[in-house]
């Protein structure tokens, strides 16, 4: 004897019937086969909904009615295209029962549990009836039993309990004689010894296998569903998810009474003691292994087997100082909580004693709270406890595994990679068996925590990182390219699984929680909504993706604004923006502490000589132990290939615009030219090395004519240029005459810092700099000397762009 049970999607179309028949045909061929069947695929949820409808006197009840109706004609019709008179006519007979009943319903304007049980009971009896007459009609031996004639109930309507004895017993007789090979068994549904029609609880057609499965006492129960088994963690939230081969009894129970839907919690208890095996199944994909339940003793990787969320929490808080050391409290509160009928969830107490918290359904909260305050009433007129507290929007996600209690560390992993994500954590329990943690989190975060607690457990070799990319100019395009380019790479070396997951010129931008295909994303981008920088950090926030990154590619003052916004998010913010590290220095000293405060890096390497680890490397010294003494550096790109390119053959005026044509200037070659840029890098370093400055600090002797200095705007600048070339021969001259070379160097020295050009002579490290070179020179405690010298390329859009990339990926290796 087998015991199979298919699910509402299973039994959802024609379709799928007709793979659930082939199965149940192939099992036939060699035993006799129960199988118990669920209503079709959403009509317990449209009768229930039909039945509100009438309650409330609303029309629609009849649309909904026909709704349900022509779902199960076409089913009928479409699986027996011929030789449908017979089944047709008993399906309209008992849709015309549940249309009176409906009509009833609206008439007294009352529906109560006892008729919402007989209301529902309609789907399990129809698509029972509809799938043992199609294959009676393909001369199969199968028929149909009434379930409600064998599994009897107390009359706890809506959730009835079960006398077994009973039940046992008129199982046992029926199925000993049985003549048919195949039994088609309605789910979910029974009668109570008075007769009256009672049902098991939603979901509940699995715990009706199961106890058809223990009281037959068969080898194994087979559940067959839309899924390939018990998951990981729930798959509609996690796409990485993936079916858990073996689990126990203990650990399936958990997961399920946490909220993992594919196995109605009661289901275990009648197979438990007499250890049959429940196998998950697909019905969509029958070859899929799928789960087993069962005793065995499983050896797995993970300490943790599944992680599961229920949704629809409020979360109660009894609170006082009058609580304090005063026994009774918590029994009272129980009490009054069980009069109600209302299911406690979860419980936590501070070892204080001070407060209570209890998780129960969102639905239950008013009733809980008026009857709370009724009972503590005394206790609340004398200030000796509080009100209780209500707060909704909740949800719990619960870690669970037999052998966590073997594994230190788990609950604070859990709680750090909470935390690291800004998952605000409400309550926490730990059942003393530890097979179970749950937190209470806010609704709107369950996704992400699924996300990130699923990667730390069972990927925990991979990390996703999700980018989101304002400024796509030159350098932006170009780290779009490489991301692109090197997304492979990444996710076979380092298990960094790199995604785009936003993009904004000034003009457009585009969103894509799975990823931005890279291949179109300009076409995209072209077509997306209106930008504006609100929008984009609203909807980076709203979408709420685990390890998010904000990265400035712009050279925008109000980008710069808002990283704060980002950093209070936990959202990380990697920047080649200058002016958000150089503006005031309470600025700089809020996001770096905000960036502490949320675990939020904030990096901006590129801030000063683009790709070169200047910044980094400055850290590096500092965090092991070493202090700066003096920085000496050439940090203008664009400066040092004006003066490189300078002499008494060429025009000032040319070769400035040549460097802005090659891209090397800020789009206002002033910034460049009066020192601003290089005072700011300077500054930045100056601040990195631990010194608190701001701009107007930093001496700037300015190497450009008086009339250069004062033009408005950036084409009278330039005409100053033209005019005041015999300045500029001068200052080249000048070095010229002593065999030096100009160069714009940067100082700091004793917590003081200057910019200017310097005629640098022959003999030192900085004459020889070619092109658009920086370098920069650490003298520190432990480079007394000698100092560390970093030199290279440090302005184009390539090496910016990688840059910034080095930067994610240092966000991802951490
Ligand atoms: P059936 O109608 O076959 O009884 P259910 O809808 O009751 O199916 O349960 C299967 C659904 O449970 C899946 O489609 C999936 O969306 C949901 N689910 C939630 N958590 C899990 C999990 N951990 N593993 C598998 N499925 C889960
Ligand atoms: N049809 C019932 C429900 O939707 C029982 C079940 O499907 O298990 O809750
Ligand atoms: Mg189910």
């Amino acid at each position: 004897m087998k015991v199979l049970k298919f699910g509402g999607t299973s039994v959802g179309s024609s379709k799928n019937i007709n793979s659930v028949i082939s199965i149940l045909e192939n099992y036939a061929s060699k035993d006799s086969v129960i199988c118990v069947v669920s209503a079709v695929g959403g009509v317990t949820d449209k009768l229930l909904l039909a039945g509100k409808q009438a309650q409330n006197k609303d029309n629609s009840f009849s649309e909904t009615f026909t709704d349900i109706k022509k779902i199960h004609i076409n089913i009928v019709k479409e699986l027996n295209p011929e030789k449908n008179e017979a089944i047709l006519e008993y399906v309209e007979a008992k849709l015309s029962e549940l249309k009176s009943l409906l009509d009833g319903i609206f008439l007294i304007n009352e529906l109560s549990p006892k008729t919402s049980d007989k209301l529902v009971s309609f789907g399990e009896l129809l698509s029972s009836y509809i799938i043992s007459e199609t294959m009676k009609n393909r001369g199969i031996s199968a028929d149909s039993k009434n379930a409600q004639e064998l599994l009897i109930t107390n009359s706890n309507f809506s959730k009835a309990e079960v006398n077994y004895a009973i039940t046992n017993k008129n199982l046992e007789t029926y199925f000993k004689s049985a003549p048919q090979k195949i039994t088609i068994l309605p789910g979910f549904i029974s009668k109570s010894q008075l007769g009256e029609q009672t049902t098991l609880g939603r979901g509940g057609s699995d715990f009706t296998a199961a106890i058809v499965a223990a009281a037959l006492k068969v080898k194994q129960l087979e559940i067959w569903t839309d899924v390939s088994g018990m998951f990981t963690t729930n798959p509609n939230l996690v796409k990485q998810a993936y079916p858990i081969e073996k689990i126990s009894y203990q650990e399936a129970m958990e997961l399920s009474h946490f909220g993992a839907k594919v196995l109605y919690p009661p289901t275990v208890q009648p197979v438990l003691d007499l250890n049959i095996p429940i196998h998950i199944k697909n019905t969509l994909e029958p070859e899929a292994v799928g789960t087993i339940i069962s005793n065995d003793e499983v050896v797995s990787k993970s300490p943790v087997k599944g992680i599961s969320n229920i949704g629809n929490i409020a979360l109660l808080t009894l609170q006082g100082s009058g609580m304090i050391g005063i026994p009774g409290f918590s029994k009272r509160l129980f009490e009054v909580l069980s009069q109600e009928k209302i299911n406690i969830i979860l419980i936590t107490q501070a070892s204080s004693e001070h407060s209570i918290c209890l998780g129960i359904d969102e639905g239950d909260a008013e009733k809980a709270q008026t009857a709370i305050d009724a009972t503590f009433e005394n206790e609340i007129a004398l200030h000796k406890i509080d009100p209780i507290i209500v707060e909704k929007g909740l949800s719990i996600i619960a870690l669970v595994g037999d052998n966590m209690k073997n594994h230190q560390g788990i609950s604070g992993k859990m709680f750090s990679t909470l935390g690291k994500n800004n998952i605000n954590i409400r309550a926490i329990a730990q059942g003393a068996s530890e097979k179970n943690i749950s937190a209470v989190i806010l609704e709107t975060d369950v996704k992400k925590a699924l996300n990130t607690l699923h990667e730390q457990f069972f990927e925990s070799k991979t990390k996703q990182l999700n980018v989101f990319i304002t400024g796509v100019g030159n350098v932006g395009e170009k780290l779009v390219e490489q991301i692109k380019q090197q997304r492979k790479y990444l996710k076979e070396n380092l298990k960094i699984n790199l995604r785009i997951a936003g993009l904004s010129n000034s003009r457009t931008m585009i969103f894509n929680e799975e990823g931005i295909d890279l291949n179109t994303w300009k076409e995209q981008l072209a077509q997306g909504e209106k930008a504006t920088l609100e929008g984009f950090f609203e909807k980076t926030k709203s979408l709420n993706l685990r390890n998010s990154i904000f990265v400035d590619v712009t050279a925008n003052k109000e980008v710069a604004n808002l990283y704060a916004n980002y950093l209070r998010q936990s959202i990380g913010v990697v920047a080649c923006n200058k002016i958000a590290c150089s503006s005031d220095f309470e600025n700089y000293k809020l996001l770096k502490g905000l960036s502490l405060k949320y675990n939020a890096p904030f990096l901006f390497e590129t801030n000063v000589g683009a790709g070169l680890p200047i910044i980094d490397t400055l850290g590096n010294l500092i965090a092991s132990g070493d202090k700066i003494t003096s920085i000496h550096a050439v940090l203008s790109g664009s400066l040092n290939f004006v003066f490189n390119n300078f002499n008494d053959t060429t025009k000032f005026y040319d070769v400035v615009k040549q460097a802005a044509a090659e891209g090397y200037t800020e789009p206002d070659p002033r910034i460049d030219l009066s020192g601003v840029d290089v005072a700011r890098k300077i500054l930045i370093l100056a601040r990195e090395s631990g010194v608190e400055m701001n701009l107007e600090d930093i001496e700037n002797t300015p190497f450009l004519s008086e009339s250069g200095m004062q033009s408005d705007t950036v084409d009278d600048f330039y005409e100053t240029l033209i005019a005041d070339e015999a300045h500029y021969q001068s200052l080249y001259a000048s070095a010229k005459a002593k065999n030096c070379q100009l160069k714009y160097v940067a100082q700091f020295n004793n917590g003081k810092a200057s910019v200017g050009l310097q005629e640098i002579p022959s003999d030192h490290p900085f004459y020889n700099l070619k092109g658009k070179d920086n370098i920069v020179m650490f003298y520190t405690q432990r480079y007394p000397e000698q100092p560390m010298i970093i030199k290279g390329a440090g302005a184009g859009a390539d090496v910016t762009a990688s840059g910034l990339f080095a930067d994610i990926i240092r966000i991802g290796n951490d």
